[in-house]
């Protein structure tokens, strides 16, 4: 069965009471698998419609009785007697039957698992975000497959399963970590630019695996690209894993997230009581980030669900994915209080709290220049896929509301990198910059200078770094002869470059010419002889 999130939200508590007769009808009514087979060999069959059920699409047509229940659809909206007033017709938005038919997500909203589009419903078998009946079948597929192949390795998993979730955890310094001397331990933390406080602070790990994590998170971990910990990593994971309380406090993309997420896997892993564990996060934009790491670390391990409870998203979905035994709620204070506010949902069970990120940490945000609009959008997108920064692009095609927004956004600290074309170059106080990056050199030397000039606006210092290659080889000794006199260590490429030598010169020359026409003491004597030479000639 669906649950429409548009639906939920307009849902009164009568007709939540006839959902749930529906969902048991529904249920009764064989495997949903089945039946949603049935509807992938057989896309021109749809379902009967009525004005108090979800129609299929137009391009289905008219079918006999097992209808949307056949297919594991909700028959919402649910009115008293199935009718329609005013007031619900907003309900019977048809449920999209095909992927196509629906739209892209929003930054922020549901994904569907299967395509990536808008996930405007919850496949109810799995909880998971599917954008249509479509994706919904090869998503019920899809998971069929993967359990036949659980299944087919049951024994072994299970028994692995039962000892991981039997046998207590607990931290112990790694051999490796004992077999250090203080000092080489010392000289690491140094190195490293570890500092603790605190009584008995065990040693950092220098490896994931001196953590003794199960076989399945170790996979997690260099699955999602983690190879070896970050500084931030070594020292607040065996801390956390011994349930200590911790502040700490690292830049911006140093690994923090997974700093925290990991002790707090390990102790929600044997928890039976849900929800175990509360993360707040102070944007939506982080919260999501959280959740998705946290799904990847968790992917495979028994029982571990988490739930995002953000604001800007309806709040029956949250809620009611709140209700599922999800072990960890990442949250935003405000939507929390919210739902706490409204509902009967008690965090009693809850053993670990997460404060991530205290809004004071937030660095100034970064602005990168490139020389085209594609190049914008692609450095952004990618910057943000492999640091998980908050980035967003700037360049011509942007509408003036977008580029309103994300000058304000840029003032309020919630992008961590701007990637623009020339259009951010002048006039505007970037006030809050104190990072310019060329990632493309400026084709002039007018243009350079304003560019870095957004860096360190009104007597506030900023540093710049630029790349240049030999596509602005004209610009070689000009910049040299720019940047030299601050202090910059300049690269010995660009140094040596014969382009720089040529450019000097042929400057050089060009100053001898001028000092040699014009007229000093010293040589006024002889520009007279040489033009009245000239003249008795003539
Ligand atoms: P964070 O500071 O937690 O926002 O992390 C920044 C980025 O670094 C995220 O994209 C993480 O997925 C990634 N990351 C975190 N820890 C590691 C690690 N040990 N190795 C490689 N990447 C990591």
């Amino acid at each position: 069965m669906f649950l429409p999130r548009s639906v939920k939200v307009k849902r009164t508590p009568d007709e939540d009471r006839s959902c749930t007769a529906k969902k048991h009808k529904l249920s009764s009514g064989g495997s949903l698998l089945e039946e949603t087979t049935e509807f992938q060999d057989c896309k021109s069959v749809g379902t009967e419609t009525s004005a108090s059920t979800y129609s299929l699409s137009e391009t289905v047509q008219e079918h006999t009785e097992p209808a949307a229940a056949d297919l594991g659809v909700a028959n919402t909206p649910l009115g008293k007697d199935n009718q329609n007033t005013d007031e619900d017709g907003s309900l019977e938005e048809p449920i999209k039957s095909f992927s196509k038919s629906q739209r892209w997500a929003e930054p922020g909203e549901p994904v569907c698992v299967v395509c990536g589009r808008y996930g405007e419903y919850i496949c109810d078998k799995t909880d998971e975000d599917v954008c249509s009946l479509e994706c919904k079948a090869k998503h019920l597929l899809q998971t069929q497959a993967k359990e036949k192949q659980l299944r087919s390795d049951q024994c072994t998993d299970s028994q692995a399963e039962a000892h991981l979730l039997n046998t207590p955890y607990f931290y112990k310094d790694h051999s490796f970590i004992l077999g250090l001397q203080d000092e080489q331990v010392e000289n690491l933390k140094l190195q490293l630019g570890i500092a603790v406080q605190g009584q008995q602070v065990p040693r950092p790990i220098v490896e994931f695996e001196h953590c003794g994590f199960p076989e399945t998170l170790n996979n997690n971990l260099k699955n999602s690209g983690y190879e070896v910990p970050t500084p931030i990593q070594m020292q607040m994971i065996p801390v956390g894993l011994l349930g200590r309380d911790i502040l700490a406090s690292a830049d911006t993309g140093s690994g923090k997230t997974a700093a925290f997420l990991l002790p707090v896997i390990m102790k929600v892993l044997k928890e039976t009581e849900t929800p175990s564990a509360l993360i707040l996060a102070p944007t939506r934009e982080l919260a999501i980030q959280i959740e998705r790491q946290a799904k990847e670390l968790m992917a495979g391990l028994p029982n571990m669900r988490t739930v995002l409870l953000v604001g800007g998203l309806p709040l029956p979905p949250q809620l009611h994915r709140l209700k599922q035994s999800v072990k960890v709620i990442i949250a935003t204070p405000g939507r929390l209080l919210e739902i706490l506010k409204q509902s009967s949902v008690q965090l009693h069970s809850i053993k670990i709290v997460v404060v991530d990120e205290d809004k004071k940490l937030f660095k100034p945000p970064v602005l990168v220049f490139v020389d085209c609009k594609l190049g914008a959008d692609l450095l952004s997108d990618a910057v943000h896929k492999i640091t998980g920064l908050l980035c967003t692009a700037m360049h011509s095609e942007k509408s003036q509301v977008e580029r309103t927004d994300i000058l304000q956004g840029l003032l309020q600290e919630k992008y961590e990198v701007i990637v623009s074309t020339g259009v951010l170059g002048r006039g505007l106080d970037l006030v809050s910059v104190k990072l310019v990056v060329n990632f493309d050199m400026p084709s002039t030397m007018d243009e350079y200078v304003h560019q870095v000039g957004r860096a360190g606006r009104l007597g506030h210092s900023g540093t710049a770094i630029t790349f240049i290659n030999n596509n602005s080889k004209k610009l070689f000794w000009d910049v040299v002869k720019r940047v030299k006199p601050t202090g910059t260590i300049l690269p010995p490429q660009l140094l040596n470059s014969p382009y720089l030598h040529d450019q000097k010169r042929r400057e050089q020359q060009r100053l001898k010419q001028l000092q040699s026409s014009l007229v000093t003491g010293d040589n006024i004597m002889d520009i007279i002889k040489k033009h009245n030479k000239n003249n008795s000639q003539r």
